[in-house]
């Protein structure tokens, strides 16, 4: 018996009905949506903490705030959105009417991973409900205390014929996906990213893929390094490390390094206390796996800064490790935790070939007081996101869109994004039913005519 027929059926009939096409519809999901986040902010800033040992300004900036920002935009900009896109038109069409329709896919599913649990969810779920489709919802059961709540709550704010969230792991992330969908939008790791696009061919379903892996961090000798440290120390260490876009390694000369180490411990000690343990603004890791995971990654290379670590609450001090081979296991994965390798390289052309051999990146980092050479770095590189002398602000930005390229993904959203990615662009052209006359050149025998549209 298959768990999911019924609630996949009874979205599809909801979606045949067209009830969720007209934009009163689509503005009341919406609308929804952002009392659920507002009625709710407690206690989704509890199952943060529980999960992720969250602090309550992180959660409101990067998790509450960031999707209410996002709902917020589609209210203010949903029927412009909505519009048909006039496009131009040749000759032969010049009496015509031709346009770019946007119409929703049908029924879209979502599937989200653990580390930003409610903005991972909920603002591509923005873009599915502005754009009128029906959507599932499959968030992480890794973030299981979140997943508790939008499984429990957040369905009580929207038209639950248009709507549901499925909740379990791989194994019934599988059976889920057997069914047909009309769109796919995946955020999550390479690895199942690959088994997600594997099932969406057999139906030939479009698919986005929000995928991570490993992002490089280039440090110029022109730099001040203090600053630096800062910016790269907060980028690392936010939600505990465990973000996509985050600073993977640095690049930089031997000379540069020995400048970094005690601006980066100083900027440590400035963030977190002389022991982060007990600051109130350094998260945990998320289970016992990935915890083992990161411990085995403090072997590598030598430990510069920090290195301690603690099972019993899953707590990883604030690390920089020098000396690492490119071989080493922390620099073969994703580290997704506070640990920052420094690797040394004598020239910019070397960082950049660097860079180049590897996967391309969700997001790359270049610091320097010398444009020219951030934009060198812009120039020769490519990823999926970039940071010219600061973090990963350009996430704040809705007018950016953001996802990966190559092996970190492959389509994008936020902002308007998001509602095109969820949208069907149909090619309209609506001809005069009349005037059979003018149009009559078009026909055989051509050799009568030769019409250039
Ligand atoms: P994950 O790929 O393990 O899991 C993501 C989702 O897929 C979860 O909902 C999970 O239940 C499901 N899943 C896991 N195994 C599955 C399988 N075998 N079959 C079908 N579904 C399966 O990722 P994660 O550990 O939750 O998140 C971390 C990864 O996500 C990192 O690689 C990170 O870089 C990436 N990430 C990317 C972005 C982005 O926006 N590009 C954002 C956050 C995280």
């Amino acid at each position: 018996m298959d768990p999911f027929s019924d609630t996949l059926q009874r979205l599809r009939e909801a979606f045949r009905s067209g009830r969720t096409r007209p934009a009163e519809f689509r503005a009341a999901q919406l609308k929804g949506l952002g009392r659920f986040l507002q009625d709710h902010k407690k206690l989704l800033q509890e199952a943060l903490a529980q999960d992720l040992h969250k602090s309550v300004t992180e959660s409101e900036i990067s998790e509450i705030s960031l999707t209410q920002g996002e709902v917020n935009l589609a209210l203010r900009n949903l029927r412009t959105w909505m519009k048909d896109e006039k496009v131009t038109k040749n000759l032969a069409t010049q009496l015509d009417s031709a346009f770019i329709r946007k119409e929703p896919f049908g029924l879209a599913l979502i599937i989200s991973p653990w580390n930003y649990p409610v903005n991972l969810s909920l603002v591509p779920l923005v873009g599915a409900l502005a754009a009128g489709n029906c959507v599932v919802l499959k968030p992480s059961e890794i973030s299981k205390n979140t997943e508790q709540v939008l499984a429990e709550v957040l369905p009580q704010y929207l038209d639950q014929n248009c709507f549901a969230v499925v909740q379990g792991g791989p194994e019934e992330t599988g059976q889920l996906l057997k069914h047909k969908f009309d769109y796919i939008f995946f955020t999550g790791s390479p690895r199942v990213g690959k088994i997600v696009m594997a099932a969406a061919t057999e139906h030939l379903t479009p698919i986005t893929l929000e995928l991570g892996g490993k992002n490089p961090c280039y440090v110029d000798d022109n730099c001040d390094p203090q600053t630096v440290a800062n910016r790269v120390v907060w980028f690392r260490c936010y939600n505990t490390g465990q973000t996509c876009v985050a600073p993977d390694y640095v690049l930089c000369s031997p000379e540069m390094q020995e400048r970094l180490l005690p601006a980066m411990q100083s900027a440590i000690t400035r963030f977190y206390g002389d022991d982060p343990r007990s600051s109130p603004n350094l998260g945990r890791i998320i289970n016992e796996k990935h915890f083992q995971r990161l411990q085995g990654l403090l072997g590598c290379g030598r430990v510069a800064i920090g290195g301690q670590s603690d099972e019993r609450d899953r707590y990883i001090a604030p690390t920089v490790l020098v000396d690492v081979q490119q071989t080493e296991p922390v620099m073969q994965e994703e580290i997704f935790g506070p640990i920052l390798p420094i690797l040394t390289v004598r020239s910019l052309d070397e960082a950049i070939d660097f860079i180049n051999r590897r996967e391309k990146p969700l997001a790359l980092y270049a610091f320097s007081t010398s444009n020219q050479v951030v934009k060198q770095v812009l120039a020769r590189t490519s990823s999926g996101t970039f940071g010219g002398n600061d973090g990963f602000m350009f996430m704040t930005l809705s007018s950016l869109p953001f996802g990966g390229v190559g092996n970190s993904g492959m389509g994008k959203y936020h902002g308007k994004f998001s509602f095109d990615t969820f949208s069907h662009h149909r090619a309209c052209l609506l001809a005069h039913s009349g005037l059979e006359k003018l149009k009559e050149i078009r026909y055989p025998p051509y050799s009568v005519c030769r019409l250039r549209l």
